[in-house]
């Protein structure tokens, strides 16, 4: 027998690979926690320390991955110790990146990679609900999405577990064992706790202003009604318990003094927040495009404009409507500040200001900011990003490959004949048939992939640093996996295919040039047969051999 055969000895070194995990989860959410406080000297040793057992564990469980992760985060905390203990925004945003990283890790067991990937949360989510056999297939379906989760059945069992071990967040029936039983028992497992668990309410029926308000009363942060659908609730839950938001708050601040910018750059890269400064206000709209700041601190009075003059500019650009601008100036007519105000800004602090004012308005401004975008920009039957924001996204990942030099690829799909689909089994179906390939798109393309929902059944997807071989690749696999997939329907089942057409950005091509040429080679795709994809490229070579036959066919 060899020794990979040894039974014992995988089950020992899978064992192992579990405390990895464990450790690595662990530094991820004494990351999480800067985003919600202040960061403390005992944080930073908190996270050394436990990287430090990662370090080992990886070491001695030969997890390579991990290990040279732990060492590069250890490089970066030990950097901050010789800033005397400060973060800066590099440091953040170098953190963050090993922190994202860290969180995507696969295990490797052998010379396999574990399939499963980190799931974010360790704690489970606590499902209570009136219906309980609603409530175990809602636990089973987040569990296929990575979570634990857990379906309570009786007020005894909830406040059981609930001591046993806290939950990342409770999903309960306001109706829970009884009309507005769910509502108290929620209010009752809040008490006493240091930190409030997540809560997300539901109501099988719409219900009145009371009940919402006790609702909001009992501490809950979300209130649902009507189907409860594991995708949705899924996001929810991820903004609720910080897992999707790694990434810090950016701050544009823009200031002609220096030493005014330095000060407040110091006071929010304390709290975790990641800041850039800009001297010249001339500069705002190239700085805007490059940084993408989720709040912009602006100064009333600069050389070469005003505050208020920057702030309507700004505005100007449909983009950035929705950014909040805070000025930050030792003005303090009222009048002017209200003046101010109605020139797009937001909001007016006084110099000198309170270190928590500052940080406090800074975080509730910008957490309210992502959340509206992130509904602006998504499409509401998928939750994928809708054809405008999908298209930014192109914009600024081209300019973004172009500036390092590294590959981009852009895709279209398209569902075929999917009228028939409608035609046959009725649009409720339809949305089925499209909502579950946004599903697998998402579990099947890479984190930092970008995927939007282009049009009715057509879909666009953003591959950020891969090159055409490796795009169609993947979109070939997911291809073949998506036909396979088969829905229950009368009289037979159904199922769906879909083509695709994808390009890689070359030195001319420029995001609009990217998405036509994409376009084309899905038509291509569609021409050729469907149920296939083309890349660009060749489609440019085959038009060179065979320019008379495309040109009729475009023609038809
Ligand atoms: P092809 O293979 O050429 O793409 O054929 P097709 O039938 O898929 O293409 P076509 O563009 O002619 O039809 C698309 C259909 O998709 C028409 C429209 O009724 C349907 N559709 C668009 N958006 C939605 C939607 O949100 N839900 C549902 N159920 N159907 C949609
Ligand atoms: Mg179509
Ligand atoms: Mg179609």
């Amino acid at each position: 027998m060899t020794e990979s055969e040894d039974p014992s000895r995988e089950r020992l070194k899978h064992h192992f690979a579990q405390r990895v995990i464990h450790q690595a989860r662990q530094i991820l959410e004494i990351w999480q926690r800067l985003q919600r406080s202040e960061w403390s000297s005992t944080d930073l040793s908190e996270l050394s320390e436990a990287n430090l057992r990662l370090l080992r564990f990886a070491e001695r469980f030969e997890q390579p991955e991990h290990y040279q992760l732990a060492q590069d985060i250890s490089q970066s905390l030990q950097a901050v110790d010789a800033n005397r203990g400060r973060l800066s925004s590099q440091l953040i945003t170098e953190i963050n990146r090993l922190m994202q990283r860290l969180s995507r890790t696969g295990l490797r067991h052998g010379d396999q990679l574990e399939q499963t990937f980190l799931p974010p949360l360790r704690k489970p989510v606590y499902v209570a609900l009136q219906d309980h056999d609603r409530a175990e297939r809602l636990a089973r379906q987040l569990e296929f999405f990575g979570l634990s989760a857990q379906a309570l059945d009786s007020v005894a069992t909830f406040k059981a577990s609930m001591i046993e071990r806290l939950p990342a967040a409770i999903v309960m029936d306001v109706d829970f064992n009884g009309p507005g039983v769910g509502l108290k028992l929620a209010a009752q497992a809040q008490e006493g706790l240091d930190q409030a668990i997540p809560l997300l309410f539901f109501s099988l029926l719409e219900t009145d202003t009371p009940t919402r308000l006790a609702a909001v009363r009992a501490g809950g942060q979300e209130f649902l009604t009507g189907t409860l659908e594991a995708s949705s609730l899924l996001e929810k839950i991820e903004v609720l318990t910080c897992v999707a938001q790694y990434d810090p708050y950016k701050v544009l601040i823009i200031d002609d003094s220096r030493a005014q910018a330095l000060h407040t750059e110091r006071l929010l890269n304390s709290a975790g927040i990641v800041t850039r400064t800009l001297i010249e206000p001339i500069q705002a709209m190239a700085e805007l495009a490059d940084f993408q700041p989720d709040l912009i601190i602006l100064d009333m009075y600069m050389p070469a404009c005003t505050g208020t003059e920057l702030a309507k500019v700004i505005r100007h650009n449909d983009r950035y409507v929705s950014v909040p601008i805070i000025y930050l100036s030792a003005e303090d007519d009222l009048d002017k500040q209200l003046d101010a105000m109605s020139e797009g800004g937001d909001d007016f602090l006084t110099k000198p200001i309170k270190p928590r004012h500052l940080i406090t308005t800074v975080r509730n401004r910008a957490a309210r900011a992502r959340n509206l975008k992130a509904r602006m920009v998504r499409d509401s039957l998928t939750g994928l990003y809708n054809h405008t924001h999908i298209l930014q996204l192109l914009e600024d990942c081209s300019f973004r490959a172009r500036r390092e030099g590294k590959p981009l690829s852009f895709a279209m799909l398209d569902i075929d004949h999917f009228k028939r689909v409608n035609d046959s089994h009725g649009h409720p179906m339809g949305d089925r048939v499209i909502k579950s390939l946004a599903l697998f798109l998402k579990q099947r393309l890479r984190k930092t992939d970008f995927i939007g929902r282009y049009g009715g059944e057509e879909f666009a997807i953003v591959m950020p640093d891969t090159d055409i071989d490796a795009a169609y690749k993947v979109l070939d696999e997911i291809r073949q996996r998506f036909a396979e997939i088969h829905y229950p329907a009368q009289p037979q089942d159904l199922w769906c295919t879909f083509s695709a057409g994808v390009v890689e950005m070359s030195d001319e091509s420029d995001s609009l040039v990217m998405a036509s040429q994409a376009d084309e080679a899905l038509y291509r795709a569609k021409h050729a047969g469907r149920n296939r994809v083309q890349s660009a490229r060749q489609s440019k070579q085959s038009a060179t051999f065979s320019s008379e036959s495309t040109d009729s066919v475009i023609n038809v």
